[in-house]
């Protein structure tokens, strides 16, 4: 089907945190009105995953399940088309969530992470809208989102908040070696995950505000003791909620005034 793009000026990408319901309807909350649901647009890139838009209060937001990832399409081009679709849509604050391995052996599972940079180990860093910027990393996200992600969690979440921290984009799917692990440790990284990277540079591509939040679902290998799989089934279907509420009411905090500096950082290419 094609679809007219609506005008949206938020987005949740959805993670593993809120994989496991039906986001945001299941919150319940009298101030979110679905507009469409399952909605496909075509794309430079294919046809984008099916997206849903909603209303939050006077908010436009846009949202997709698990990065857009799915089966028969690399999980480059989903980013590809989530993005060229969130451009066209005019977003300007971007929220992803998602679920992380804790690298660093002060994280235990059930931590939440509000990472503030990131190492893109990841095989798939030419992903791209084709657009003629520079795109400065210096401060990858933003600190209004950062700031909102921070007060809201420690507020409602009730267990462990880190408002900083360092991600490692891996490609997946399968989880990391030992000896990957402890690399990584040595490079810095705090947790890792896969989703980080590209979302954060095509978020700076499209002028918009980037920030998320993670929940440590398990211990990486060789870090701690060996994770559990029943514990880490437990945290991906209990802990839903949870996250859709804390991204939805730092939502309430955000502006969309630019005051945060994130789009100086976008400047123009010097090569023509
Ligand atoms: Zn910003």
């Amino acid at each position: 089907m094609t679809a007219k793009i609506p005008a949206a000026q938020y987005a949740v990408i959805g993670g593993s945190g809120t994989y496991s319901i039906n986001f945001p309807d299941d919150l319940n909350r009298s101030d979110i009105e679905v507009i469409n649901r399952g909605t496909v647009f075509k794309t430079p890139y294919g046809d984008s995953p099916p997206m849903k838009f909603f209303r939050l209060g006077d908010k436009s937001v846009a949202t997709v399940k698990m990065h857009g990832w799915r089966p028969g399409v690399s999980r480059g081009a989903a980013s590809q088309q989530l993005f060229w679709v969130f451009r066209e849509a005019g977003i300007e604050k971007i929220i992803a969530e998602g679920g992380v391995g804790s690298v660093n052996h002060l994280l235990k599972p059930r931590d939440l992470i509000i990472p503030s940079d990131y190492i893109d180990l990841s095989m798939r860093k030419d992903v791209n809208l084709g657009q003629p910027y520079l795109l400065v990393m210096r401060r990858a996200v933003c600190p209004d989102i950062v700031g909102a992600l921070t007060g809201v969690s420690e507020s409602i979440y009730g267990g462990r908040v880190f408002d900083r921290g360092v991600y490692a984009v891996t490609d997946g799917r399968h989880f990391e070696s030992r000896a990957e692990v402890v690399m990584l440790d040595r490079t810095g990284a705090d947790i890792v995950g896969q989703s980080m990277c590209p979302e954060v540079y095509l978020a700076r591509e499209i002028g918009a505000c980037y920030g998320r939040v993670d929940i440590v679902v398990n211990y990486a290998e060789g870090v701690i003791r060996d994770w559990d799989h029943a514990e880490l089934k437990d945290i991906f279907y209990g802990l839903s909620s949870k996250v859709a509420s804390i991204v939805i009411e730092a939502f309430g905090k955000l502006r969309t005034d630019h005051n945060c500096g994130c789009r100086e950082l976008r400047k123009d290419t010097l090569l023509k």
